[in-house]
């Protein structure tokens, strides 16, 4: 799933706990956006595998919120919530696609590294890539009760990761022509080779297996 939903998502596991306990609604609204956009740090290393931790995030959480529980706090909650969404995003990664540049394609079974077991998780493409219909439909149903119960600051960030949304759901499918123009045409001879290096091979080896025209 794109970011905007598993942000989405994160914020949403807070709105009980702001309903509980309004002391401490900021700061687990604060943390369950963090936890929610936290595994994705991981994109250009190792992505869903180096900060995706779907079983040891799940572990934190228990054990978080039970220590929340007991003795209820800023700090209690907001690590129990920043926990149980980054566990929530690896989780939620495995029912979308793989890591190919085309997911839409479905030629990748791999969705998050179970470090555990020691093996990739297979995608169960529910929703079928980040940034698919389904997956904005699912954005906008989380922002609905999101939208209703949160005060002004996180409204805003509620609206913007809408727009970005809209935004990614509407280009994701011409995005890997993009990266791979950028990659291999434009940016290559103004920027420095060591900023270029860091490009994901997959962008620029990519050439062959590229659209004439992006799917619809
Ligand atoms: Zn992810």
């Amino acid at each position: 799933m794109m970011l905007p939903t598993h942000a989405l998502f994160g914020m949403v596991l807070a709105l009980p706990v702001a309903a509980l306990a309004p002391e401490h609604a900021t700061a687990a609204l604060v943390a369950g956006l963090a936890g929610g956009v936290l595994p994705d740090l991981d994109l250009y290393a190792g992505h869903r595998r180096t900060l995706h931790y779907p079983v040891g995030y799940s572990v934190l959480a228990g054990v978080a919120a039970v220590v929340a529980v007991g003795a209820p706090s800023a700090p209690t909650i907001s690590a129990a919530l920043l926990f149980a969404a980054a566990a929530s995003h690896s989780l939620l990664d495995t029912l979308g696609g793989g890591l190919e540049l085309r997911p839409w394609k479905a030629t990748d079974d791999r969705a998050v590294y179970d470090h555990v077991r020691g093996r990739w998780i297979a995608p169960r493409r529910w929703v079928r890539y980040d940034g698919a219909p389904e997956d904005l439909l699912l954005a906008v149903g989380l922002a609905i009760p999101l939208r209703l119960h949160v005060a002004p600051p996180f409204e805003r960030v509620v609206v913007a990761s809408l727009v970005v949304a809209v935004a990614y759901a509407a280009t994701r499918r011409v995005l890997p022509r993009v990266a791979r123009v950028l990659a291999t045409e434009l940016l290559p001879g103004r920027v420095p080779p060591s900023l270029l290096a860091r490009v994901p091979e997959r962008y620029v080896e990519d050439a062959d297996s590229d659209d004439p025209r992006p799917e619809l």
